[in-house]
């Protein structure tokens, strides 16, 4: 069949066949099928959606693009965790190493920042040296000699998905709960992973929006986690503020660095500890979440898992002082501090604009394959629900230059919304899909 038929019949709302998706990932590939035929394919898949059978089709067609890695033969089992992108996340800075700390092996291979939600390779590459290229040769040697592995996907690994991913995220096509669901279970069933605890992230600042599309992504990927075999649970939890307060890779690495210290924002803390004791439940390390998270606290307290951040970082050739002295870390030239201009009850604090605002000031990327800035970014000091004075610091913008900085103080005051009124303090947690 020929590509531009499988892109009308999905845009005239009809059902692939396994064949036509198998031939469509295989095409799209081997260079066969052009980006632009694959964005609007995409286009039309984000319009007009998937069945679960199709996601299902679509995920496996996407994790057999390339080799698979069967992690059984290293590790007893093999454990991950996958967030489905958000604002401020560094999660897996903090969660990788306490899980590594309390002996279960973790091999990840993370992704880019895609549109406004950052990502963890662009993030640890704030760290000079830091390699995010391994082998696979590379990443089985690092897991079975460290138990701790944080890399990209490997050329060879779900090719599909690394082509398919960044093209999206410069063609207006990642907010799709087949194409999301797709690319996360491809990579971890192409990674070997058994177990996974996936990160639902719901809000303003997610590709999931309200809680009843976060829960169908949930749902669906946990369903296709069983049925490739695979043991899953998901978390759903809240983007509609950014989490902790900073956002942007250096400013993200400095705040993962200050939490592996058992310091950090409590709401990212509170969060790095639910996500770790879920994934020592699933790599059979705790009997219960609760102990999981007395482990885990444990991990912290002890320096454990700092001291495996530590390691991680010198084993993939970064340089340890940069981590050791964050303030080593790339700092940019112009950081002011802006104060609030009312005083009352913080009612919203758009995650989704303020990543908007920190991918204009260079720490994403608008066309694919481009540099970013390491440095640049956000703090944003408060929470909703806080009460704020007029003159109290409200945010702090780290810019190339006091044009960048002007922009970004504007947007980041529309950000952020007032009431006279008691607000409450956002949930964390919305629930679990097990
Ligand atoms: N994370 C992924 O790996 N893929 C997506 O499409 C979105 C988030």
């Amino acid at each position: 069949m020929r590509a531009v038929d499988i892109i009308i019949k999905k845009r005239d709302k009809q059902e692939l066949s396994k064949t036509e998706i198998d031939e469509f990932i295989a095409g799209y590939t081997s260079g066969e099928i052009a980006d632009y035929q694959a964005a609007a394919w995409a286009m039309a898949v984000l319009i007009n959606g998937m069945t679960p059978r199709e996601t299902t089709d679509l995920t496996l067609a996407m994790a057999h693009s390339g080799e698979t890695l069967d992690l059984g033969k290293v590790v007893p089992i093999a454990l991950d965790k996958h967030s489905t992108g958000g604002v401020g996340d560094k999660t897996t800075l903090v969660v990788e190493p306490i899980v590594a700390a309390c002996g279960l092996p973790v091999g990840k291979m993370s992704g880019r920042g895609l549109g406004f939600s950052g990502g963890t390779l662009d993030k640890m590459e704030a760290i000079p040296g830091y390699r995010t290229d391994l082998t696979t040769e590379e990443f089985l040697s690092q897991l079975v000699e460290e138990g701790l592995v944080l890399t990209g996907q490997t050329a060879d690994l779900a090719p599909a998905d690394g082509k398919l991913y960044a093209l999206r995220d410069v063609t207006g096509t990642v907010q799709s709960i087949p194409l999301i669901a797709s690319s996360v279970m491809s990579k971890k069933i192409a990674a070997g992973t058994r177990a996974i605890v996936l990160d639902v992230k719901v809000g303003l600042g997610a590709f999931m929006q309200n809680l009843d599309e976060g829960r169908a992504l949930a749902r669906l990927m946990v369903d296709i986690a069983h049925l490739a075999g695979r043991e899953a649970v998901a978390l759903l939890s809240d983007m509609n503020q950014p989490l902790g307060h900073a956002v942007g890779n250096a400013l993200e690495v400095h705040e993962a660095i200050e939490t592996l210290h058992g310091k950090g924002p409590v709401d990212f803390r509170e969060h790095c500890l639910q996500v770790a004791s879920h994934m020592l439940v699933l790599g059979g390390k705790a009997r219960s979440e609760s102990y999981g998270l007395d482990l885990a606290q444990e991990a912290l307290a002890e320096g454990t898992a700092w001291a495996k951040f530590k390691r991680l970082v010198s084993c993939q050739g970064g340089d340890v002082r940069f981590v050791e002295e964050p303030q080593r870390l790339p700092v940019a030239p112009f950081i002011r501090m802006v104060e609030s201009p009312e005083t009352g009850y913080l009612s919203c604090i758009d995650a989704r604009e303020v990543g908007e605002t920190a991918l204009t000031l260079g720490a994403g990327r608008v066309r694919k394959g481009e540099p970013i800035d390491h440095a640049v970014g956000i703090e944003i000091l408060n929470k909703v629900g806080d009460n704020v004075q007029a003159g109290q610091p409200l945010f702090v913008v780290h810019a190339r230059d006091e044009g960048a900085f002007e922009l970004a103080r504007q947007r980041l005051l529309t950000a952020h919304h007032w009431s006279q009124e008691l607000v409450d303090p956002l949930p964390h947690f919305y629930g679990t899909i097990r």
